[in-house]
């Protein structure tokens, strides 16, 4: 019976197994113990959970002395890292670690992100109150694989709702960041956001700026790249938190666009399909790339005797998207990457008429093929057509690499070797010479440097 039941709530996987062999182990020690939160929230719907955490009536110390291997990282919130390390039969070896917190209700939260001190206890009751949303609040008793609610969280999981353990006003007020995982989870499951709940998020969005910006970015990015960023938006919208967190997107709202380029409507809308052709588990560099490619547009808007349009929106773009980037603290390699993606993306455009050493040079950007994904789902979110897209594709995937990037026929000590006084002029002789090669025109040492020789006598 009790195999069957596991088997149901599939607890098999190793990491489920290990949790439960910690939860037991406690409770040999007389504890009590359980596994709560998202782990058996997503064991219920029958998802893998990504990591399992565990609820205790033992205190940290107790914890620690029973598992003597284990780092306490968050000692004074009573939250216990017990490594789990072990050679598998595969010949591998597992290596992470199971949260295990003490039951604990938390203290008042005057900054509005950390409670000012948490209260240990003995009681699992008490712990789930301190816990967010009411399908996050449930436990799950390892020894007969039975559910603990005593939130109401079964029923909202079959509603597929969204609801504040307690009084949704005073919950987002204590910690801000909540309202963000409200929609992120709202997003995630296709979920509804319960009335109440929702009414204290747009009343309380206004102070998500009380959340460092790292904890906002981080949920955005979790919403961009879990596979349903469209529904995350439109909540973000709905919510009010979009015109906090990203005014910049917020302002794409009824920004009309010609209708014969992007019959789909203004440019949020576009944006909207873009967030909604990202599949779950992209890059969030490619996610970012999408959500901002069109960033410039709103301040570029010009309605042009022939139509509307939208000069140098992509340098706008480039120049918000950096200060974005900046905001949300990426690290230099993401920010370069995406705004990469924003400042290039109308060169597609011209793919089909640039000269060969153009194009080669357009591949050569760092990961193009994002740039490629980028422009299939901004074709695809407008006129549908993807034969520039096709074109680009097939000749990047044909050009071998050694055509795009091709060594070098000469090099500036060779121009020195010939005799040549090095100076400005070598480089955009080396250009030349490179245009050339990339064009296929010249092949040869001799024919680069009989170039050189050309170019350098012009300039008698
Ligand atoms: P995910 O699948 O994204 O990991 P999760 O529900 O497991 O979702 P975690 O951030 O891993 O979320 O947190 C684990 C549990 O801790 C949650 O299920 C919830 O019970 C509780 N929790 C996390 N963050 C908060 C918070 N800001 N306020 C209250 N409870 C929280
Ligand atoms: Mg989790």
């Amino acid at each position: 019976m009790e195999r069957q039941r596991q088997k149901y709530m599939n607890l098999t996987s190793k990491k489920a197994l290990a949790a439960t062999r910690i939860a037991r182990t406690l409770r040999e020690h007389s504890h009590s113990a359980y596994l709560v939160g998202g782990c058996v929230r997503d064991l219920l719907l029958g998802r893998e959970p990504g990591d399992y955490d565990i609820a205790t009536s033992a205190t940290p110390r107790e914890v620690i002395r029973i598992f003597p291997q284990t780092y306490a990282v968050g000692a004074q919130f009573g939250v216990v890292l017990v490594p789990v390390r072990r050679d598998t039969p595969e010949g591998e070896r597992d290596n992470y670690a199971i949260e295990v917190a003490t039951f604990r209700s938390d203290g008042a939260y005057s900054d509005g992100r950390h409670p000012d001190e948490v209260q240990f206890s003995k009681d699992a009751r008490l712990d789930v109150q301190r816990r967010d949303f009411t399908i996050n609040g449930l436990l799950l008793d390892p020894d007969n694989a039975q559910v603990l609610d005593y939130v109401g969280g079964r029923e909202d999981l079959q509603q597929g709702l969204i609801r504040a353990i307690g009084e949704p006003h005073q919950r987002f007020a204590e910690d801000k960041l909540r309202m963000l995982r409200a929609v992120r989870f709202a997003a995630r499951f296709g979920y509804a956001i319960d009335g109440q709940t929702f009414a204290a998020i747009r009343e309380l969005a206004p102070q998500i700026h009380q959340v460092s910006r790292e904890r906002v970015r981080d949920e955005i990015l979790k919403m961009l790249t879990e596979g349903r960023a469209r529904r995350a938006f439109e909540l973000l919208d709905q919510t009010n938190l979009l015109e906090q967190v990203l005014p910049e997107i917020k302002k794409m709202q009824g920004v009309e666009q010609p209708p014969q380029y992007h019959p789909e409507g203004d440019v949020w809308i576009h944006t909207l399909m873009l967030l909604e052709g990202l599949p779950a588990g992209c890059s969030k560099t490619l996610a970012l790339g999408a959500l901002l490619h069109d960033v410039g547009k709103p301040p570029t808007f010009r309605v042009a005797p022939d139509r509307i349009r939208f000069d140098q929106h992509a340098e706008v773009g480039t120049k918000m998207a950096e200060e974005i980037c900046h905001r949300f603290r990426l690290s230099n390699d993401d920010t370069g990457q995406v705004l990469s993606l924003v400042a290039n993306h109308m060169r597609f455009g011209d793919v089909a008429r640039m000269k060969a050493s153009t194009l080669k040079r357009f591949f050569r950007l760092p990961k193009f093929e994002e740039h490629l994904d980028l422009h299939r789902l901004d074709c695809m979110s407008s006129h549908r057509d993807l034969s520039l897209y096709e074109f680009a594709k097939e000749k990047f995937h044909i050009l071998p690499a050694e055509q795009i990037r091709p060594v070098p026929l000469v090099t500036g000590a060779d121009l020195i070797r010939a005799g040549y006084q090095p100076g400005p002029k070598f480089k955009e002789w080396l250009t030349a010479v490179e245009d050339a090669q990339l064009e296929g025109a010249i092949t040869s040492k001799e024919e680069a440097l009989a170039l050189v020789q050309q170019k350098a006598s012009e300039l008698d």
